[in-house]
């Protein structure tokens, strides 16, 4: 019987650096608030020595130059780049361009459209290019059936019309992802097509970098801001096409499995920052005459939330094994439900350890505020949690059908059970 929770000598050595680099060369570099263009020289020595160690976009197939680590590999190393916003850009794993990244080579595979791999996707790859992922509209979100951008064809062109926001990176991004409809007439999950927009197109305009409660303050232009995009009368070739006409929803649903494992062990790493903090401060400050740490209530934050990112480390690197052994539709489930109680865990986790440090946790003296802030929309992007319940649930009471009475009323039972057992109870003469 094959249960293992060890990781490969080999492999562990691999985490064992990158948590150096993580801890030693990048977490340093947050306290220095530097801007995207002198944070992307800063960090291109790092990521020299990543691509070194052969672990630069290491989530791609091997044909993509990835090392076909597989999930539960990646999902281990992603523990480890959660702890700092800025390790995912020095490993090549950023979202959105490690998931634009999957999409288009899903994309090209079905349609064979090498420019495409050769002007977009390999320059993505070695992080010479950024991406933007421009589906969600200011009234179609969690549901994206009601998309109403469209692209129609004229001649040997798309013309793309429609309003989107919170395309992630949109201000800055080379070219955009755009989800539009292209087939009229039929049901949303088989009209909707992705297109490659290279931002400078004409008619595409940039309204503004929406301010949100992760950065109130935004400044235009900056890496991991959100953009709302109007998209007037844009002309892209035909063979602008990602995959074939109507796939817009399969490539959607396949840009977010292993991505949502990757994010989900990300938050981890992030819990496990907030964690750290917390312990410390537990056992450094004193109140009433002894430490934090004596005080039962702080004992069962710290209890808590061990055991809540312990189940979900287990529940995630188990998702991420299901996908590696059938699939990611076999796995469906599990990724919805990491996706919630992941996303929980982080917020839970970072509430307490900013309760622990009282006025120093809500100042912006520790990076723990900023932190939550973030953590916040984690319960709302790649689908709010109540769609992940809602496929959960749904996934389970498939396996359930109506009865006329419950099955396990004991009076029904009881007359089943002494049938069943009408020997044995005649034998020790017991009066039923
Ligand atoms: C930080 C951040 C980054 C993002 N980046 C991107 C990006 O790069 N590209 C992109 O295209 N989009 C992006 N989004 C958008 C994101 O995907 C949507 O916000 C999300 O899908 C929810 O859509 P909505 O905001 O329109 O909410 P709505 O669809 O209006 O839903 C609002 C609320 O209704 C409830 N709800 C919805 N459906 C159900 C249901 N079935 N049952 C019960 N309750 C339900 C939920 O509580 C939900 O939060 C980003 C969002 C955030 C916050």
């Amino acid at each position: 019987m094959a249960w293992d929770f060890s990781t490969e000598p080999e492999f562990d050595a691999k985490l064992h650096w990158i948590e150096t680099l993580v801890r030693e060369e990048i977490m340093p570099l947050e306290t220095l608030e530097l801007d995207t263009p002198s944070l992307k020289a800063m960090i291109e020595p790092l990521k020299t020595q990543v691509k070194e160690r052969a672990l630069f976009a290491a989530h791609l197939p091997p044909s993509l130059g990835g090392q076909g680590f597989g999930q539960v590999k990646l999902g281990l190393m992603n523990e480890l780049l959660g702890m700092s916003p800025i390790a995912p850009l020095v490993f090549g794993n950023n979202a959105p361009d490690s998931g634009n990244a999957e999409l288009l080579a899903l994309g090209i595979e079905a349609n064979g459209a090498q420019f495409q791999r050769e002007r977009y996707l390999e320059p993505l790859l070695r992080g010479e290019i950024s991406s933007g992922f421009s589906m969600t509209e200011p009234d179609a979100g969690a549901d994206p059936t009601r998309i109403t951008s469209s692209a129609v064809r004229d001649g040997d062109m798309w013309v793309i019309n429609g309003h989107k926001w919170y395309t992630t990176n949109g201000s800055v991004a080379d070219f955009l992802i755009v989800m539009a409809r292209t087939v009229p007439d039929v049901p949303a999950r088989q009209a909707m097509s992705m297109l490659l927009v290279p931002r400078d197109t004409p008619g595409v305009r940039v309204i503004r970098d929406i301010p949100t409660m992760e950065d109130p303050v935004v400044h235009y232009g900056s890496y991991g801001n959100h953009a709302e995009i109007v998209y007037e009368n844009v002309r892209v070739p035909l063979d602008y096409l990602i995959g074939h006409e109507g796939m817009g929803f399969a490539l959607a649903q396949s840009r977010l499995g292993p991505g949502r494992i990757h994010h989900c062990m990300r938050w981890l790493g992030q819990s496990r920052r907030a964690f750290e903090m917390m312990c410390e401060r537990a056992v450094s400050r004193e109140v009433f005459g002894e430490p934090l740490a004596a005080k039962q209530t702080v004992q069962n934050w710290i209890a808590d939330s061990a055991a809540e990112m312990a189940a979900a480390r287990l529940m995630t690197l188990q998702a991420a094994w299901m996908i590696d052994q059938k699939g990611q539709k076999a796995a469906r489930k599990e990724i919805s439900m990491i996706k919630y109680f992941g996303a929980q865990v982080l917020y839970n986790v970072i509430d307490r350890a900013i309760q622990v440090h009282g006025g120093l946790g809500f100042s912006s003296d520790l990076p723990l505020e900023q932190m939550y802030r973030a953590a916040r929309a984690a319960r709302i992007y790649d689908g709010p949690d109540e769609v992940h319940r809602m496929t959960v649930a749904r996934q389970i009471l498939r396996d359930y059908a109506p009865v006329s009475e419950p099955t396990e009323l004991i009076a029904t039972r009881r007359v089943a059970a002494k049938e069943h057992f009408a020997k044995q109870l005649e034998l020790l003469s017991i009066d039923q």
